[in-house]
C-alpha cells in the first residue's frame, strides 16, 4: 500500500499503550502500510506501573512483581520478541502462601486455589478454619447450583457456596491481594468467571477444581512421563507465574527498543482530543486532533487511548460527553509498594513461603506481603531478603493517605508482630500508585459494554487499558494488540488497500 502516510497516536505510555504501539509496528511490516505511529506519554519515563529498581545489589519492584502465563498474551509477546530464554519462573521450593490468623502467620492448606479448597486432608488438618466452617465447605459438593447466570460478587459467591469463613479468612484476603478491591462489590463475572461456569458446568466448584486438576496431570504425564505429582500450589497458583531475570522492566525496555526512533515522546501530557475541523481535514484524513498539555497539537487519522479512564474521560469531554461520562464512573483504588530490605541473619524465623497475604477481619496495616527473594532468584544479594509489602486499595484507602514515616512506622511493626524482626530494615523504599487500580463492580462488563458501543461511532478511535477486561499485564498487552489491530483494519477499510 503506498500513498500518505496513515498517523496514529497512540496515547499513554504503560503496557497497554507500549503493546499497542508495539502492535501497529508489526502491522505496519507485515501489512506494509505506510503507517507512521506517535506514543504521547504524560511523564518522564515509560512502563506506567512498572518499574525495576537496581539498589545496593537488590532488585526491587515499584509496581507488579510477575505476570500470569495462562492468559497467553504475554508470553506469546515475550516469544515474538525475543524474550521468551529470559522469563523466570518461581523457585521450586516453598512455593506456597501462608496468611494471617488471629494474628500469627500460617500456611494456607496446599491446593486450597483462591476461592475453595481442592485437598481433603490439608483442609481438615489446617487450624486457619474451625470444624463448623471445614464442614461448610465440604457442604459445597452437595448444594444445587445456582440456574439464573447473572453476575454475583465475590462476596456473596463465596459465602454461598462455601460459607462466610472460607470467604472472610481466604478468598478476601487471596483476591484482594490480586485487584486491591472490595469483595462485597467485585464482579466476579468481570475477574474471575471461571468459578461462575465451574458451577453451572459441574454443580460445583470443588469439583469442578478436582476434575480440572486430574485432566491437567494426566496431560503432564502424558507429555513427560513424569510422575503424577498432588497438590503443589497454595493460594495462588505460583507455577503459573513468571518474570524476567532482570525485572518486569525488561519487557518495558525491549518493547520500547523495537519501537522506531522518535516514536516515543516523554513529558507530553495530552488534555484535549476532539475531530479536526473541515476545513483542517482537507480530505479523508487526519481526522483527529490532539491537544497537549502546552497547547501544541498534532492530528492523527488514529487515535488508542490507553492512560487510566478518569483521564481519558477529561481528554474526550469535548469530543463525546457521552464516552466521557462512562468512563468517567469507573472508579480506581490507591496502592502502596513497600519494599524493605533485611540482613538474613535479622531474621527471626524462616521465610518458609512466597509471602503472606493479610485477612480484612484482622485489622493490620498490610493487605499482602511477597518474600521477594524467596519467590524469584536475584532479588537480593547473598544473605539479605528482600520483602514488598502491599498496602491501602479499595477496603483500607485511608492507609495510602499516611506519609512516608507513617507507613516505614507500620512495615515495621508488622514486620516485628508477624515475623518477629526487630532489627531496622536496611533501607525502605515506598512507591505509591494513586488511581491506578481500576475496580470491576457488578455490572461492570455491561458498562464496558456501553463504553464500546459509544467508541464504536467514533472510526479512528480506539480505546486500551487495564480498565476494561482485565487488570493484569498479560490483559494490558492484549488490550493494547487488539486496540492495535481494530485501529489499522478500520484506518485500511477507509484509505482503501
Ligand atoms: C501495585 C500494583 C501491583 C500490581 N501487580 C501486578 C502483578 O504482579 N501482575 C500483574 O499482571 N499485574 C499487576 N498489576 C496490574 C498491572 O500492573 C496494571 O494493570 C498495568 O501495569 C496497567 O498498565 P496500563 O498501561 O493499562 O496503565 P498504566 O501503567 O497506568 O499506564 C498509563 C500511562 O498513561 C499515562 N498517562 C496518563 N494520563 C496521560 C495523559 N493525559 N497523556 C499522556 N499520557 C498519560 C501515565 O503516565 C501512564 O504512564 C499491579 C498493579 C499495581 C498498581
Amino acid at each position: 500500500m503506498m500513498g500518505e502516510p496513515l498517523r496514529v497516536v497512540v496515547i499513554g505510555g504503560g503496557i497497554s499503550g507500549l503493546s499497542a504501539a508495539h502492535r501497529l509496528i508489526e502491522l505496519r511490516g507485515e501489512k506494509r502500510l505506510p503507517l507512521e505511529v506517535t506514543l504521547l506519554e504524560a511523564g518522564g519515563r515509560v512502563g506506567g506501573g512498572i518499574q525495576t529498581i537496581r539498589q545496593d545489589g537488590f532488585l526491587l519492584e515499584a509496581g507488579p512483581d510477575n505476570f500470569i502465563t495462562t492468559k497467553p498474551w504475554g508470553v506469546a509477546l515475550c516469544r515474538r520478541i525475543g524474550l521468551a530464554g529470559r522469563l523466570l519462573q518461581t523457585n521450586e521450593s516453598n512455593r506456597r502462601a501462608l496468611l494471617v490468623h488471629r494474628g500469627r502467620l500460617h500456611p494456607i492448606p496446599e491446593g486450597f486455589l483462591m476461592l475453595a479448597p481442592t485437598r481433603f486432608m490439608p483442609l481438615v488438618t489446617s487450624p486457619l478454619f474451625s470444624w463448623r466452617g471445614k464442614l461448610r465447605m465440604a457442604m459445597e459438593l452437595f448444594l444445587p447450583a445456582r440456574r439464573d447466570n447473572a453476575d454475583e460478587s465475590l462476596a456473596s459467591f463465596v459465602t454461598r457456596r462455601l460459607g462466610r469463613e472460607a470467604f472472610e479468612r481466604a478468598a478476601q484476603p487471596l483476591v484482594s491481594g490480586v485487584y486491591t478491591a472490595d469483595p462485597n462489590h467485585l464482579s466476579l463475572r468481570a475477574t474471575m468467571p471461571r468459578f461462575l461456569d465451574m458451577e453451572a458446568q459441574h454443580g460445583s466448584v470443588i469439583r469442578a477444581m478436582w476434575r480440572e486438576q486430574r485432566a491437567a496431570a494426566k496431560a503432564r504425564k502424558r507429555r513427560s512421563g513424569e510422575t503424577e505429582r498432588r497438590g503443589g500450589d497454595s493460594g495462588a497458583r505460583y507455577s503459573m507465574f513468571v518474570t524476567f531475570d532482570e525485572g518486569l522492566q525488561t519487557l518495558v525496555d525491549a518493547l520500547t527498543a523495537r519501537l522506531p526512533e522518535g516514536t516515543v515522546r516523554l513529558n507530553r501530557g495530552v488534555v484535549r482530543i476532539a475531530p479536526a475541523s473541515e476545513e483542517d481535514r482537507g480530505g479523508p484524513s487526519p481526522r483527529w486532533r490532539i491537544v497537549l498539555e502546552d497547547e501544541t497539537s498534532l492530528d492523527a487519522d488514529g487515535v488508542i487511548v490507553a492512560a487510566p479512564t478518569h483521564r481519558a474521560a477529561r481528554m474526550l469531554e469535548g469530543a463525546d460527553a457521552t464516552l466521557a461520562a462512562h468512563l468517567a464512573e469507573i472508579e480506581y483504588a490507591s496502592s502502596v509498594v513497600i519494599n524493605v530490605a533485611y540482613r538474613q541473619g535479622d531474621l527471626r524465623r524462616p521465610l518458609d513461603g512466597f509471602g503472606f497475604v493479610v485477612p480484612s477481619i484482622e485489622n493490620r496495616s498490610l493487605i499482602a506481603c511477597s518474600f521477594s527473594s524467596v519467590k524469584y532468584a536475584g532479588r537480593a544479594p547473598e544473605g539479605y531478603a528482600l520483602l514488598r509489602c502491599f498496602a491501602g486499595g479499595a477496603i483500607q484507602p485511608h492507609i495510602y493517605e499516611w506519609d512516608d514515616d507513617r507507613l516505614t512506622e507500620a512495615v515495621r511493626r508488622e514486620m516485628k508482630d508477624l515475623l518477629g524482626i526487630e532489627a531496622a530494615p536496611l533501607f525502605t523504599r515506598i512507591h505509591r500508585h494513586p488511581r491506578s487500580m481500576p475496580q470491576y463492580p457488578v455490572g461492570h462488563l455491561q458498562r464496558v459494554a456501553q463504553i464500546q458501543a459509544q467508541v464504536g461511532l467514533h472510526p479512528g478511535l480506539a480505546l486500551a487499558g487495564n480498565a476494561y477486561a482485565g487488570v493484569g499485564i498479560p490483559d494490558c498487552v492484549h488490550s493494547g494488540e487488539t486496540a492495535a489491530e481494530g485501529l489499522v483494519n478500520t484506518l485500511v477499510e477507509k484509505t482503501g488497500p
